[in-house]
């Protein structure tokens, strides 16, 4: 099989780095592309990059050159697709441009995120809203699709199987949230050893817009919202990879914590169904030991190997008494690789798999 030929824009950041691991022997994928900011156009990879992951550079990718996040300089290296991992206020017009010159683009960044045409896609939670990159293929030769927050999308897989057999009415959250989720340069080190900063713009306010985008409906060409009310507080801890969130939630219909466990240890969906390269077998792994998930120790979960940090790992679920049909639970899910990356290469898969790409 001819592999599809891709791009990856903002491929030296931190989230940059997990595609170029990610895609190194991708069954159906190819590198061919790397793009970052102009200060680093023309360099060769390995001078470009600095390499954060304890992983080796993928050797072939370490000799390419980097190129611009321009649509021509995409094209001319044969890729259709890319995947965008640049900062939202270049995205913004750059995944468009890369749209409208009739490439895929499939991005991380919030910057088309809850644009009214543009899907929002966890691929075990909401495949059939990927119809909407059919629909923007038409209208503009290319489309983007994108990925959510990487706090959301933890918290909307472990959602699902519980929206889908009790029903939910409303949903609270507390993050403790990885230093990788900010970037390489994003919290000095003096600002969180010994600390936590109980403070990260706008992530209260996406982790609410993006969870009913996400578990609400396509219908007729429109997203609409799930009815749930949600609150969210987020907070930086001084951990490398993998944000760890406490979950109360009020169910519609009455469920024990068993019932809770059971549903989403039994969740499964099209994306594993249909065996795509990068979906975990099981989308959420339930953890039983009382002083489980814990960042360190569970953040690799998953398999098979291609899918290790892409499960989501959940523990503690309780009854909570102070809610009506009150339920609570401790979650984890690695932001880098669940978080972005992965997600997104799993959504190419199933844009191949549903023959969009
Ligand atoms: P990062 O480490 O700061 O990397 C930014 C990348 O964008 C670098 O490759 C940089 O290239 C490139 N870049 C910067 N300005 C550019 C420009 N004007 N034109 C073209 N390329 C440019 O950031 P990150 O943490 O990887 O995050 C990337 C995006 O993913 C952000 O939108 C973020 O919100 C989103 N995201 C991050 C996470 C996470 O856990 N970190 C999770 C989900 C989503 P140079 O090396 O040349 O500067």
């Amino acid at each position: 099989m001819d592999k599809i030929k891709v791009g990856i824009l903002g491929s030296t950041g931190s989230v940059g780095q997990r595609y170029v691991n990610m895609l190194r022997d991708h069954p159906w994928f190819e590198v061919v592309a790397l793009s970052a900011s102009e200060a680093s156009v023309g360099k060769k990879y390995r001078d470009a990059a600095k390499w954060i992951l304890d992983t080796g550079m993928p050797e072939g990718m370490a000799e390419m050159e980097i190129v611009g996040a321009d649509p021509s300089e995409i094209k001319r290296s044969g890729a259709d697709v890319v995947f965008s991992a640049l900062p939202s206020d270049v995205a913004k017009r750059v995944e468009m441009e890369m749209a409208e010159a009739g490439l895929g683009v499939i991005a991380d960044t919030s910057a088309h995120r809850m644009d009214p045409d543009v899907p929002l896609v966890i691929p075990e939670v909401n495949f059939g809203h990927l119809a909407a990159a059919k629909a923007q293929k038409e209208k503009r030769g290319g489309f983007i699709v994108t990925g959510p927050n990487c706090t959301t999308i933890g918290l909307a897989i472990s959602l699902k199987p519980i929206q889908t057999e009790f029903g939910i009415r409303r949903v609270l959250v507390s993050t403790m949230q990885a230093l990788s989720g900010a970037g390489f340069f994003g919290v000095p080190s003096m600002a969180i050893l010994d600390n936590l900063i109980p403070y990260i713009r706008n992530e209260e306010e996406k982790v609410a817009s993006e969870l009913l985008k996400i578990l609400g409906d396509f219908k007729d060409g429109a997203f609409e919202d799930a009815r749930i009310r949600v609150g969210a507080s987020c907070h930086r801890v001084c951990v490398l990879d993998g944000h760890t969130e406490a979950v109360f939630l009020e169910t519609e219909k009455a469920a024990s914590p068993d019932e809770v466990a059971r549903c989403m240890a039994e969740f499964s969906s099209d994306a594993q169904r249909m065996r795509l390269p990068s979906a975990p077998d099981r989308p959420i792994i339930v953890r039983n030991e009382p002083d489980r998930p814990q960042p360190r120790l569970d953040r690799l979960s998953g398999s098979p190997d291609r899918a290790k940090g892409m499960a989501t790992v959940v523990g503690r679920i309780r009854k909570e008494s102070a809610l009506d049909n009150g339920i609570k639970y401790v979650l984890l899910s690695h932001n880098t690789i669940r978080g972005a990356a992965g997600n997104a290469i799993l959504i190419a898969e199933c844009l191949k798999a549903k023959g969009v790409i």
